[in-house]
């Protein structure tokens, strides 16, 4: 079914009782050509690119929980493509073209929202380093523009500029950034894929992974065995843990991210904010909750759930930039296991073993990335080489030293 406003004046006038679910709820079948484990952002949008893309439909996704029931669905919803390094850069911008004709392509409304990302700086050493980021981004064809203080005080009047312990002195500001309802682009993905017959088999757990020598030929699932030419993981905090059943050991480690949401008020801020003087960013949803979060917890961990000194540290950060914020009820907190990379920058390659794809190592900027991260992968199943904006996310960087370190923050995943 094609969504567009007949369809809804035809719903309407039928007391909307003729609206057919989003996608199907087949059973396994024995074989596929792909099959790609974790129904998240990233594993849905591969299966959309490879139909739409690639023509390749004897595909299915197996997702352990229902679709979205991880990061994908638990993120802050921020997309931006203001990065530093080359490796990086058109990766990103990719990824944020796609954003902009998404919703036309997957004809579902993710309420993908160009409302801007304004990083603040809060002395001249980090002035400087934005400056430069934002020279490297124009230079590689991407909006950005550095604010002074006035122009950031014009744009957020209630922050504090005059009493503040790091006064805001202005912000690096990428209008094309923003933000889209982070389940509805699971949702998307999902529908769009499913319609080009692609399987979408939840409640289905990858428990082993079979090899023939040296090739991965199928999955052991808690539906049962399934065979398969291609096997691709898209796991994302789970990625060591289906890696291993194969044998293989990833240069990632997991660590929990929190994020809150605050009761719904009035319009109050119409872009997104980051501090930069501590842990913390913020938007505000479509239904009026202030979406905000922190840094990632320290250790590592595959909880999906809070810690108490993680609110108290973004409540101070929240407090420090706006102080007005101490009167706003908090209504909900969360978690999501992060798979944080040696150098903080992805993995989209094929693995020592045939038949075996990786798409790992999204730390906690995953979420922007989505599009580009499935029609990147997708591109590599299908014709076996890395699309051109994604060849340095190499397996083998870390052995050979081509690493891509945006904040040059070495081999400690808890940094980036
Ligand atoms: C609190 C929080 C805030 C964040 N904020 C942002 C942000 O503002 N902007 C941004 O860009 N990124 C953000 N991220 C990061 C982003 O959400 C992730 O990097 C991205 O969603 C990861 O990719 P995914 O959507 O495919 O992951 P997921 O949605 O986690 O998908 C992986 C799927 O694999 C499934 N799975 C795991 N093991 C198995 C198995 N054995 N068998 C079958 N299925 C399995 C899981 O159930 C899960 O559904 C945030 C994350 C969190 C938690």
């Amino acid at each position: 079914m094609r969504y567009s406003i007949f369809s809804l004046l035809s719903q309407t006038l039928r007391g909307h009782k003729g609206w057919t679910p989003a996608w199907r709820d087949p059973a396994p079948k024995p074989e596929y050509d792909v099959i790609i484990i974790g129904g998240g952002g990233h594993g849905l949008a591969t299966a959309h690119y490879l139909a739409s893309r690639h023509g390749i439909t004897n595909v299915a996704v197996l997702e352990k929980g229902y679709l979205g029931s991880g990061n994908v669905g638990r993120n802050t919803t921020i997309i931006r493509s203001n990065y530093l390094l080359p490796g990086n850069t058109p990766f990103y911008e990719l990824s944020m073209k796609l954003w902009e004709g998404l919703e036309q392509d997957l004809n579902y409304n993710a309420m993908v929202s160009q409302r801007g990302v304004l990083n603040l700086y809060h002395s001249d050493a980090q002035r400087d380093a934005f400056a430069r980021r934002g020279n490297a981004m124009r230079l590689a064809g991407v909006d950005a523009e550095l604010l002074g203080t006035e122009q950031v005080r014009a744009m957020l009047p209630y922050l504090d500029f005059d009493n503040a312990r790091f006064p805001i002195q202005g912000g690096l500001l990428q209008r094309r950034g923003g933000s889209a309802r982070h389940d509805a682009v699971a949702w998307g993905f999902a529908r769009a894929a499913d319609s080009r017959g692609v399987d979408m088999i939840q409640n289905c757990e990858v428990t082993g992974i079979t090899m023939s020598g040296g090739r991965a030929i199928g999955v052991e699932t808690s539906r049962g065995p399934i065979r398969a030419k291609k096997i691709a993981m898209a796991v994302a905090g789970n990625s060591s843990r289906v890696a291993a059943m194969a044998g293989m050991r990833l240069p990632i480690e997991t660590h929990v991210l929190q994020a809150f949401v605050s009761e719904g008020l009035k319009p109050l801020i119409d872009c997104v904010v980051t501090y930069g003087a501590g842990h913390f960013y913020i938007s505000q949803s479509d239904k009026g909750g202030l979406v905000f979060g922190g840094d990632i917890d320290g250790y590592n961990s595959y909880a999906q759930r809070g810690n108490l000194p993680v609110i108290e540290d973004v409540m101070e950060s929240a407090m420090a930039l706006w102080p007005g914020l101490g009167r706003v009820r908090m209504l909900r907190h969360w978690g999501g296991v992060m798979d944080m990379s040696m150098d903080g920058s992805p993995i989209i390659d094929t693995t020592p073993v045939d038949g075996l794809y990786l798409n790992a190592g999204w730390c906690y900027g995953g979420f922007k990335a989505t599009p580009a991260s499935g029609f990147c992968f997708a591109h590599l199943i299908a014709t076996g080489q890395p699309h051109e904006v994604a060849t340095a996310y190499r397996l083998d960087r870390f052995a050979t030293g081509r690493v891509i370190d945006e904040k040059g923050a070495g081999a400690q995943p808890n940094l980036h």
